[in-house]
């Protein structure tokens, strides 16, 4: 069964675009109720089932704000531009139609009519296409004022959009920007010596995605959409020093950078990674620092590529830096004790590690005012260049007051860092899918001059705030829901009612189908159907259909899920106290499996398994006086012993399943087994859903390295030598096909794995892995689990897996309107075909990403269109087809596309490309092509839509001012560049991550937040204003908190005052701070309850319990912090923003000339 469950009969694309001419949006009665309670929809079986459950939405916090500075004020030319546009549309009022009685005929009685654009005064419904939004309220007959061009039926379909290209760009050449000659580095620190965070795995801990995620936590900005701003860096001459002008913008001037034009501030020496220079083959990146290099720096080469410029420019480098700029010169720096390594390869060092915090430390801008010992090269000031911060600050202040309604064609929502609400007016909401550009060019030709990607991230089963209206369940009848005859589209506002309702026109492949007789509605005089507010599926953009028996595996319908908990119970896993904590949790949480709707219980069963070179399976048959074990040591050919007794309803079985957890950790507490096996846990589950025959999801808690004699059995093949190499590649390979194998019979049958780790040493993570990825299964990692400071983000990893909403055997498919199509996908999920993506299971925190290439032409007045239909088994086992619409505008000038774009959304795609890339080729290969794309796409945007300008000056499109910064995040990250602390399986795992990540945690991941904790307002609830991922940012009597999604540190500077101290962390002095803290002490005091406030704030907005770390300043832990302030040159290599923003600079101005 897919989806699709019919071939496609015709052809898909290039036919003819059909306009929608006449699906001209009414325009009345449309304007969206403000609160229209949503039972109206009662009457398409009421509100769904299986999401009654008012889910808190985790981390929705209306109530938070951020502090939001800077003016609200629209500094975006375009923004006025919303309401003109529209003229079109307006269609007399509805009542002439005298529209029958509408009632669809599978309509279940009693409904209320769905009015949720009834009244109102703001949009219209759904929103036509390219209507644009401001409409008249239904109720007015047409207001002639409102609208310039009275359009009548037919009216012409107006584009909506930003104005017609003149992209503004304002270069400034205010001279005098930045380039503030501050510099000297200090000497590399010697002291630190970094080790191996020893009790502290680094990045290993868990991630998140966000629960509801979105709702993020910060918030942020773009501004208002459109703006086509150009930055124009001018390139200065050298000495402006400091002039902070900074951020305030002007809509879009920054500052600039402005390095003579012809040695552009971007020195070669900057960036390390350089794309195109020739570089020692073994090391194509920065220097790991894994691997310690003892040559000359290996970006050296990297120089080459460019002119070398004088010296003047780039101030990048504050430090000695200018090595770097020469050839191969040997390091400048002397070596330093810990260090060796990362010096290397870093040309500027901009802020490298230093020695001590000097006097400059705190937010100084002249940093390393301290004599540096080679002449000062000036440097970037950056504070003059695009800052993260202030672009999600204006988002947050700018359309953070207001819901964002869905009805426009191609609007950009607000950033993910903005809290908002969402209405549904015809389109998908954000939280569900957000893509790279709104606005997208009509001919392969203008995509591939761009090379902006064309892609959205989608996110099924987003969970929504509690303030949102979750989709809608709409019965269709014993036919199915009604479908284009030809591409099987779903019924969606965009299908066009023709003769008098007979027959409908499909807006995806313009083929006529005959609108079955349950389903015929009369239209009214514009066109539209009389009950059009009434079905979620004419009138919304996401909602969902139950499915027919034709939509079920061999046409029966299934039984509910089932869930089986397989425990490792060899030596380590009891020792540490694992097996014992897991049967503890589990009598609590088995109480807690998802339920649908207002069930009273769960309809999900449960079975367990306990393994180490065998596997043992209980019985725990409600009539049983006691649990039976049965064991199978044959695990070669696996299958499972019993049937009747193995998956059980808890409610039934209650007193037996609680012996059983009681008895397993006594049963094995003197085992002395230490190996295991992987393949035929995973092979049990399968054959007991198998002989079940139903889906379900597997739990295993697993703690090694398979090296017992069994089908899928590992060897050690860790080897760090192979970073830098062209064999790096196969660190992320799986060790054998045997596993790839699995996942596809898992997919067949729906089992869904997820896989908890506690390794105490290298586990394979990339071949364990392999079946979880494919089977849309989750992995948790904990390294040297440590019950004390361990087992409560253990727990509460678990129980929010367990209880979260998942679908079961579910079938994506993305389908698009002629001109586009979906041709690539990443995620965690199998695919058997080009179109269809299959999991065993999605849960609400998994996203799958799909890219769209042209196949022919678009057209500016029909848009493009999207419709993700994803077929799943609901947890009480309903057979259900959830879909989202979205329409996008088209157009035929880069300036446009350039304003429309989102560059959160571009960087979740382009990670999850280069993390795909590494399974194929060298690190390098893959980081030179994303610096490459991203140079190709602002130099476009340079020789295309900004205005003349000094060659010297760096210009980039509004929308993407940040798209350097978090590039540059995204290859410095651990598994384009990693650092010696991180092991193989952390960036197995940290890969494996990402692909499944929306565009909230991709932000937060490669951009960490950070705050002034010292700063926070004790009497409110909102945070303190975060701050730029920066050393130079930080002051030493301050503390931090830094969070990643993964992991928060609190950063504790040496000259915090001792009484925060002491109510922070309940001693008496900074020495005395113990960083063996996993949570922060209860103390009764407000800053005690306001950061552990903040903490757990940020712990329920993430869908991972992150591990707290506590660093003190200038402890070894330090080092591991300092990893995470990406706007500074990173130990392993990676570049600091402002050389960075200096080498994509070069690259842009190699491509422009
Ligand atoms: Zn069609």
């Amino acid at each position: 069964m897919s989806v699709n469950q019919q071939a496609h009969t015709g052809p898909p694309y290039g036919q003819p675009q059909p306009g929608y001419q006449g699906y001209q949006q009414p325009a009345y009665g449309g304007q969206p109720l403000p609160g229209v309670p949503q039972s109206q929809y009662g009457a398409y079986n009421g509100p769904m089932p299986g999401y009654q459950q008012p889910v808190p939405p985790q981390g929705y916090f209306p109530s938070l704000g951020f502090p939001s500075k800077g003016s609200p004020v629209s500094l975006n030319s375009d923004t006025s531009s919303l309401a003109p546009n529209f003229i079109g549309s307006l269609r007399a009022p509805p009542t002439s139609g005298a529209p029958p009685p509408a009632t669809g005929a599978s309509l279940p009685s009693g409904h209320l009519a769905y009015s949720q654009f009834g009244h109102g005064d703001v949009q219209n419904g759904i929103p036509a296409s390219a209507a644009p939004m401001q409409r008249p309220p239904a109720s007015q007959p047409f207001l002639p004022g409102s609208a310039p061009t009275p359009v009548s039926q037919t009216s012409t379909f107006q584009q909506y959009g930003p104005p017609p290209a003149s992209v503004q760009q304002l270069s400034n050449h205010m001279a005098g920007m930045t380039i503030g000659s501050t510099t000297a580095s200090a000497p590399p620190p010697a002291g630190l010596g970094y080790g191996p965070p020893t009790s502290v795995p680094p990045v290993s801990g868990s991630f998140s995605a966000t629960g509801s995620g979105l709702y993020t936590p910060y918030t942020a900005s773009q501004g208002p959409p459109p703006t086509s701003v150009s930055q124009g860096l001018p390139l200065a001459q050298p000495p402006f020093l400091g002039q902070p002008i900074s951020t305030q913008r002007l809509p879009t001037q920054v500052p600039g950078f402005a390095p003579p034009p012809s040695s552009t501030g971007i020195g070669p020496s900057s960036y390390s990674p350089a794309t195109g220079a020739p570089r020692p083959p073994t090391m194509p990146g920065p220097p790991l620092s894994g691997q310690t290099v003892a040559g000359p720096p290996t970006s050296q080469p990297n120089h080459i590529s460019s002119p070398p410029p004088p010296s003047t420019m780039s101030g990048p480098h504050p430090g000695p830096p200018m090595s770097g700029l020469h050839g191969p010169p040997p390091p400048t720096h002397p070596p330093q004790p810990g260090y060796q390594m990362q010096q290397n390869g870093s040309f500027g060092q901009v802020r490298g590690p230093q020695p001590n915090y000097g006097g400059a430390y705190p937010g100084t801008p002249n940093y390393g005012s301290q004599p540096g010992p080679p002449p000062p090269p000036k440097r970037l000031d950056p504070d003059s260049i695009p800052s993260p911060i202030q672009v999600i600050e204006d988002d947050r202040s700018n359309r953070g007051s207001e819901p964002f309604v869905t009805g426009v064609r191609g609007q950009v929502p607000p950033l993910v860092t903005t809290n908002f609400l969402v209405k549904d007016q015809g389109n998908a909401s954000p939280r569900y899918i957000r893509c790279t550009s709104y606005n997208i060019p009509c001919t392969s030709d203008m995509a591939k001059q761009s090379q902006v990607p064309l892609a959205a991230v989608i996110k099924p089963l987003a969970t929504l705030p509690p303030e949102e209206t979750l989709p809608y369940l709409v019965d269709h009848g014993e036919s199915g829901p009604v479908r284009c005859n030809r591409c099987k589209a779903y019924m969606c506002p965009f299908m066009q009612f023709i003769e008098g309702g007979r027959r409908f026109q499909c807006c995806f492949c313009s083929c006529v189908t005959e609108v079955p007789p349950h389903y015929f509605q009369h239209l009214d005089h514009t066109g539209k159907r009389v009950d059009f507010y009434d079905r979620p599926e004419l009138s919304l953009g996401s909602y969902e259909f139950l499915a027919t028996v034709d939509y079920c595996k061999n046409n029966k319908f299934p039984s509910p899920p089932a869930f089986i908990f397989m425990i490792d119970v060899s030596y380590n896993a009891v020792k540490s106290g694992l097996v014992r904590l897991i049967c503890e949790e589990l009598k609590s949480l088995l109480d807690y499996l998802p339920r649908e709707g207002n069930m009273e219980e769960s309809a999900i069963r449960v079975g367990f398994v306990t393994y180490n070179k065998v596997l043992h399976f209980y019985n725990v048959k409600s009539s049983l006086a006691q649990p039976q074990m049965m064991v199978v040591s044959d695990v070669a050919d696996m299958f499972v012993p019993l049937l009747d007794g193995f998956l059980v309803n808890v409610n039934e079985s209650r007193t037996v399943i609680a012996s059983l957890l009681d008895q397993i950790p006594e049963m094995f507490a003197d085992t002395r087994e230490t190996e295991t096996v992987f393949a035929p846990v995973i092979q049990a589950g399968l054959e007991a859903l198998k002989a079940a025959e139903c889906a379900g999801k597997l739990f295993i808690f697993h703690t090694s390295l398979p090296i017992a004699e069994a089908p899928g059995k590992l060897k050690n093949r860790d080897d760090k030598k192979l970073i830098n190499t062209d064999k790096e590649k196969t660190l992320f390979q799986p060790q054998t096909s045997f596993y790839n194998n699995l996942a596809k019979d898992c997919v067949a049958q729906g089992c869904c794995v997820d896989l908890f780790l506690f390794p105490n040493q290298y586990l394979d993570v990339a071949t364990l892995g392999v079946v979880t990825y494919q089977t849309g299964g989750s992995i948790y990692k904990y390294a040297y689990f440590q019950l004390e400071t361990d087992q409560d983000r253990f727990l509460n990893d678990l129980r929010r897996d367990v209880q979260k909403e998942v679908g079961f055997d579910a079938v994506m498919r993305v389908r698009t309107s002629t001109g586009i199509r979906a041709t690539d996908f990443f995620g965690a999920f199998y695919m058997s075909n080009t179109t269809d993506v299959e999991m065993a299971g999605l849960d609400c925190d998994k996203t799958i990403t799909v890219e769209f290439k042209h196949d022919d032409k678009l057209s500016e007045d029909s848009g493009a269109l999207l419709q993700c239909a994803l077929l799943y088994t609901s947890c009480a086992g309903q057979r259900r087809l959830r879909i989202h619409n979205l329409s996008l505008n088209c157009c035929t000038q880069l300036a446009d596309l350039y304003r429309n774009c989102e560059t959160d959304t571009l960087i979740n795609y382009l990670a999850k490309y280069a993390y795909r890339g590494v399974l194929g080729s060298p690190v390098k290969t893959v980081r030179d092509a994303l610096i490459n794309q991203c140079a190709q796409i602002l130099a476009c945007y340079r020789k295309n839509c900004a205005s003349p300008s000094s060659a010297g000056q760096l210009i980039l499109p509004e929308c993407m001012k940040l798209l350097p910064v978090y590039l540059n995040c995204v290859l410095k990250s651990d598994v384009l560049q990693p650092g010696p602390e991180v092991t193989t399986d952390d960036r197995a795992y940290i890969r494996q991550l990402v692909t499944s990540m929306d565009v909230a945690e991709t932000n937060v991941f490669f951009y960490p937040r950070l705050l002034p904790l010292t700063k926070a307002d004790v009497d409110s609830d909102s945070l303190p204003a975060a701050i730029r991922n920066s050393e130079e940012r930080l002051s030493k009597g301050d503390i931090y908190l830094l969070e990643n999604g993964l992991n928060i540190f609190v950063w504790v500077g040496v000259n915090v005052q001792q009484g925060l101290i002491q109510n922070l962390f309940g001693v008496s002095s900074f020495s005395q701070i113990s960083n063996a803290l996993s949570t922060l002490p209860v103390l009764e005091n407000p800053f005690s309850k306001k950061v552990r406030s903040i903490v757990d704030m940020l712990q329920v907005q993430r869908s991972r319990y992150m591990k707290l770390i506590i660093v003190k300043q200038e402890d070894k832990l330090e080092m591991l912090f300092k990893h995470f302030l990406v706007e500074d040159k990173s130990l392993s290599g990676g570049a600091s923003y402002v050389d960075f923003l200096c080498h994509m600079h070069k690259e842009i101005r190699q491509l422009l000339s």
